[in-house]
């Protein structure tokens, strides 16, 4: 297969890139290198465009033929959406409008589309199916939700065929030690923690420890990154009988605690990690676990770094020795 991976310079489209490279499928990345690394796509042919102009889109599709299409290009910052919501409704929605119509315009009607556990808001159960209601309480959120719902309507107009991924907490890096996650500023608990434990940076903060949780502090469900790859291949293979648009949780179905993370990081660096508590941080939920079984049972998909341990120490080995 020839592939499109929109974001594969980015965490988890270069994880991506490789995950389909090692199964000798052909991949062009097109990024536009505003988070992603060049370094990260070596694995592809890397084109380098945005979403946001059409005209590098239609020269894209004019140069390649595709067989599907993997979106990862999207601005992922909960905060900034709050404070920037025009700027990610433009990326996020109409930026993947863009890259719809000229899949449509070169009759390419396969996607697998990056959504998030965002669209769920505040969740009324521990563990979040596909049925749970959808009433997202941030920008960013909100623009996958209707992406989701462009790809329902694309589906029954246009006969695009589409699976979505809704992502828990992507953790972890490729065991090769050649990709790994790197944003600056970074946001996320794992690689914070991981710098904490390296030394010489910004203090560790624990954000919140009075939620109704075990420990007090918000409770997540860690997925590791080469896991959400293999999802999506298994979503395209999907795509070859199933039509229509397929949403699926993605996620270990077993929650841990910001502490237990801190724990889990503690022993396999053999580091005390030392951390402030610090008030919560906006628009973090107390709890999100997904259950998975439906991605289990239609996909097939059985994730491999079932402990948060696992999926620290990946990580570990990358922030050791980050290759850009
Ligand atoms: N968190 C934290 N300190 C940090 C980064 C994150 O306490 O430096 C907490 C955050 O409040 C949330 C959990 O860790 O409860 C996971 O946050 P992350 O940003 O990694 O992912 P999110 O769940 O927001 O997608």
């Amino acid at each position: 297969m020839k592939v499109l991976v929109c974001g594969g310079a980015g965490y988890i489209g270069s994880h991506m890139v490789r995950h389909l490279a090692a199964y000798g499928h052909e991949v062009v990345v097109f990024d536009n290198l505003s988070t992603g690394h060049r370094e990260a796509a070596d694995a592809a042919t890397l084109v380098v465009g945005d979403l946001l102009d059409p005209a590098s889109l239609a020269s894209l599709f004019a140069s390649h033929r595709f067989d599907a299409v993997m979106h990862f290009c999207a601005l992922s910052l909960v905060g900034v959406s709050m404070n920037e919501p025009y700027l990610y409704y433009r990326n996020n929605v109409a930026g993947t409008l863009n890259l719809l119509q000229a899949m449509r315009v070169a009759g390419v009607a396969k996607l697998v589309f990056s959504s998030t556990a965002a669209v769920f808001g505040n969740p009324e159960t521990e563990l979040i199916d596909e049925n749970h209601p959808t009433r997202p309480i941030n920008p960013y959120g909100a623009s996958k939700l209707m992406v989701e719902r462009i790809l329902a309507d694309a589906a029954h107009a246009y006969g695009l065929r589409s699976v979505t991924l809704r992502y828990f907490n992507a953790a972890g890096a490729d065991l090769s030690g050649e990709v790994g996650e790197s944003h600056e500023p970074e946001t996320h608990l794992i690689p914070n923690v991981l710098r904490a434990a390296l030394g010489g940076g910004a203090t560790l903060k624990v954000f919140g420890d009075d939620y109704v949780t075990r420990d007090g502090t918000c409770v997540r469900d860690y997925i590791h990154v080469n896991d959400l790859a293999s999802a999506h291949l298994k979503g395209i293979e999907f795509m070859a009988d199933h039509d229509g648009a397929h949403v699926f949780n993605l996620g270990n179905g077993q929650g841990f605690t910001v502490l237990e993370v801190i724990e889990a990081a503690r022993c396999v660096t053999g580091v005390d990690i030392t951390f402030e508590r610090a008030p919560r941080r906006a628009g973090d939920p107390p709890v999100l676990v997904a259950s998975s079984g439906k991605a289990r049972n239609l996909l097939g998909w059985v994730p491999v770094f079932t402990d948060v341990a696992a999926i620290v120490e990946s990580a570990w080995r990358w922030h050791q020795r980050p290759r850009y």
